[in-house]
């Protein structure tokens, strides 16, 4: 298995995060490590081969310092945990915090609209998503507000529009594009690049589950862009409960390997270089 959505932080914004989630939600958290190397073990003992992880910068002047940690212990890590890094369009030089973090080694970035404030169809991330499609590397995002009450389809509404710019960026909408997953389903036929993971949608514990609202026959047609992630460790319930309720929808073979590993294999490596460009094979 490939997890495409975790998350690490530098020790004294792991634990704000902590507070944050004990004072404003009933989540238990506290069976889940912290630690860079824990988590990773728990991931291991799991049966994950290579996880993405992330931070987000939530202000100004925090990102550089951020990436720079994230890409620090992808190397504790010996490169079994990945990062997408993270920039903030109120920090001066944040295309240039973009290029550090790639060159760093992060294979994209996370961004979130609800704890950065910003919206991802925002014009100032137009420089940072040319960046991003021209180096293959992944856009990762949590849109909408936590928790999901807005209007639906406004998301997906902003999805398409970042997607009809930047038709070549690799773009994962995370949570399975919660409320508007058909909506996104939909906008697959025109961009083959646009990606939902599973993060919380399936775990059978997960207070944001989605099994009942989306047929299985629906998930498989659209497996060939579904990725699995599951936030841990942020996550209220044992980390296996994101996989156990997708294997109770009893897709196909083919549509598992997809959605467990195949579809985040190729985005990584289209992200570290590793997968021939169109070009090279057509030479070749
Ligand atoms: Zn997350």
């Amino acid at each position: 298995m490939i997890d495409i959505h975790t998350h690490l932080h530098p020790p004294k914004l792991f634990a704000a995060i902590r507070r944050w989630f004990a004072e404003r939600t009933s989540w238990d958290l506290s069976g889940h490590p912290t630690e860079p190397a824990d988590v990773a073990e728990v991931l291991r003992t799991a049966g994950v081969e290579r996880f993405v992880f992330f931070s987000y910068a939530h202000k100004p002047g925090m990102a550089r310092e951020l990436n720079a940690w994230l890409a620090a212990a992808s190397e504790s890590l010996g490169g079994f945990g990945v990062p997408l890094g993270t920039v903030h369009l109120d920090d001066p030089a944040y295309l240039e915090d973009l290029r550090l973090a790639l060159d760093a080694g992060c294979i994209g970035i996370k961004l979130h609209e609800d704890v950065q404030r910003l919206a991802i169809d925002d014009a100032r991330f137009d420089p940072i998503y040319r960046e991003l499609a021209a180096r293959g590397a992944i856009l990762l995002a949590h849109v909408g507000p936590i928790p999901w009450a807005y209007p639906p389809d406004a998301g997906a509404a902003r999805v398409r529009r970042v997607l009809e710019r930047h038709p070549d960026l690799n773009l994962v909408v995370a949570h399975f594009g919660t409320p508007d997953t058909e909506r996104y389903f939909t906008l697959m036929d025109d961009h083959p690049n646009l990606y939902l993971d599973t993060t919380m949608a399936f775990a059978l514990d997960s207070p944001v589950a989605r099994i009942p609202e989306i047929g299985a026959d629906h998930i498989e047609a659209h497996a060939d862009r579904v990725v699995y992630g599951t936030d841990f460790p942020n996550i209220p319930y044992p980390y296996q409960r994101e996989r156990e309720g997708l294997e109770r929808l009893g897709l196909s073979e083919r549509a598992r390997h997809a959605i467990f590993h195949a579809n985040a294999a190729r985005l990584i490596a289209r992200a570290t270089g590793a997968e021939a460009s169109p070009v090279d094979a057509s030479n070749a």
